[in-house]
């Protein structure tokens, strides 16, 4: 598994911009279960945990509504307790690392955790070439989206 040094250099940022420009939709789709089905086997979160440890999802209304109840906290108090809003008005959390994340990387909420978290980190959407910005944001911590973008671009579609 690719460390996050490993993931940052330049010369790969360039490089996946470059693939993302060009790439076609159509093509990149087809080969994308695939490709993200092998880097989710191949890279193992509960070894990383970056993307809990340096990012929020966002909470948005249903997240909330669910979360506190399996919380059995009021709606208020949840928010009260654990977030803020951010420069987008968004919910996100207070702190960093992630509140909800244990010592051994597992999430104490998993079964009701926000759906930008189900979804992290899109390798099996096309939000990979709708958000190039945050896909390759994604691509300098997350192991998955590295290894999924480089091999697509080793083959430009
Ligand atoms: S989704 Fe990516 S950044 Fe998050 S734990 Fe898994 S490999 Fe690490
Ligand atoms: S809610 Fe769970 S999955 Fe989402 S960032 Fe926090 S610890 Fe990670």
């Amino acid at each position: 598994m690719l460390r996050p040094a490993d993931l940052s250099s330049k010369e790969q940022q360039k490089k996946f911009q470059r693939f993302l420009q060009r790439a076609d939709a159509r093509k990149v789709l087809r080969r994308l279960p695939d490709l993200h089905e092998e880097a989710i086997r191949e890279n193992d979160c509960l070894s990383c945990a970056a993307c809990c440890k340096n990012y929020s999802p966002r909470f948005k209304t249903p997240d909330v509504k669910r979360i506190s109840k399996y919380l059995r906290l009021k709606e208020s108090v949840f928010i009260e307790t654990y977030l803020n809003v951010d420069d987008d008005g968004d919910f996100v959390v207070k702190s960093s690392p992630c509140p909800f994340l244990g010592a051994d990387n597992f999430c104490s909420i998993y079964e009701a955790r926000p759906s930008d978290c189900a979804r992290f980190p899109y390798t099996d959407e096309d939000v990979l070439l709708k958000r190039p910005r945050l896909t390759l944001k994604n691509a300098t911590f997350c192991p998955i989206v590295h290894q999924v973008l480089d091999k697509l671009s080793a083959t430009q579609l």
